[in-house]
């Protein structure tokens, strides 16, 4: 039976920390980091994560700027909202909450945010500089995967990595991430040929496909560590649903070291890490630490 990696309580611990960290910037810039959050239109996933960035942000300390637009603001509007923000001396990171209605350019709009307010790390110059090596945001969900893995691991040099999926706001950076530490990263994705043996020669398999319980116990190497980022709801009966990750949590778990869960995983990391890269984008600003 492999361990579970708790996401939960080191979130926890990595919120306490940031907390700490902006008690320490507060003391010596006289101001608190400040996350600016844009939302565009009414989807309730999105205005439940927007609300959850806001009550974090509050909880460590930081100044918190919620910026809702109904969903047929012109496109030109939002990019001047950003173009202020990128001005704005009480901002330190800008987060525009994805997917923008279909009438707006998303690109363009990320594009537009300065890249040392770039907390979520999606822009092209966040990309191109964890591609090339150099000091940069990197995106929060793959930086909270990475950070479990080191936890539990430690020294990831030499491992063999298999990252499932190839999105720009997950895969890639993740295969960029483990490429940094010296693992041996294969990226796979629709098109990969006999997906399970591709996973069972890995030492580390990271799920973000977006297909509930997809990777089954017997494509795992015995002792692999599985780190689950799908987040997926499905039905549980008498009309309720329940969430899964991409891996089927039970039989991983008789056949992997390791594996985190969903919910309790991945998730929590992805607020702590947005904190953790807004008092990091403040700090450099301010030029502190
Ligand atoms: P995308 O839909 O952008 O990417 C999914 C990837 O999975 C694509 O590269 C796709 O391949 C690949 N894929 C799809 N079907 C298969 C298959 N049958 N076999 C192998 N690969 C396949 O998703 P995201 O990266 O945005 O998110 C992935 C999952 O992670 C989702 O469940 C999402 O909800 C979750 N998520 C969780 C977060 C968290 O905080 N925990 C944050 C972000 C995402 P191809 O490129 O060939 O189409």
């Amino acid at each position: 039976m492999g361990d579970i990696i708790d996401g939960k309580a080191f979130a926890a611990r990595l919120r306490g920390e940031v907390a700490d960290g902006v008690a320490a910037f507060r003391a010596a810039a006289g101001r608190a980091p400040g996350l600016a959050v844009v939302l565009v239109g009414e989807d309730p996933a999105s205005a439940v994560y927007v609300r959850s960035k806001h009550k974090a942000c509050v909880a460590a300390g930081m100044e918190s700027f919620e910026h809702r637009l109904p969903a047929d603001t012109p496109e030109a509007e939002l990019l001047a909202l950003i173009e202020q923000l990128n001005a704005d001396p009480a901002v330190d990171g800008i987060l525009v909450q994805l997917p923008l209605p279909k009438h707006i350019d998303e690109m363009k709009v990320i594009e537009t945010i300065d890249p040392d307010k770039d907390v979520d790390g999606f822009t092209i110059g966040s990309a191109g500089r964890l591609a090339t090596g150099q000091e940069g945001f990197v995106a929060c969900t793959p930086l909270g995967c990475l950070m479990l893995l080191k936890d539990r691991l430690g020294d990831l040099s030499g491992k063999s990595a298999v990252i499932i999926g190839r999105s720009n706001i997950v895969g890639k950076p993740m295969a960029l991430l483990l490429l940094r530490e010296s693992c041996t990263v294969t990226i796979a994705h629709s098109r990969t040929q006999d997906l399970p043996a591709v996973v069972r020669g890995a030492d580390i398999v990271v799920a973000a496909v977006g297909r509930p319980e997809m990777v089954r116990g017997d494509w795992l190497k015995p002792g692999a560590t599985v780190i689950d980022v799908g987040i997926n709801r499905v039905p549980a009966g008498d009309d309720k649903t329940k969430l899964v990750g991409d891996v089927d949590f039970a039989e991983a778990m008789d056949v992997a070291s390791a594996v985190t869960p969903v919910p309790g995983g991945v998730g929590p990391m992805t607020i702590a890490c947005l904190l953790h890269n807004t008092l990091e984008a403040a700090k450099r600003r301010e030029k502190i630490g």
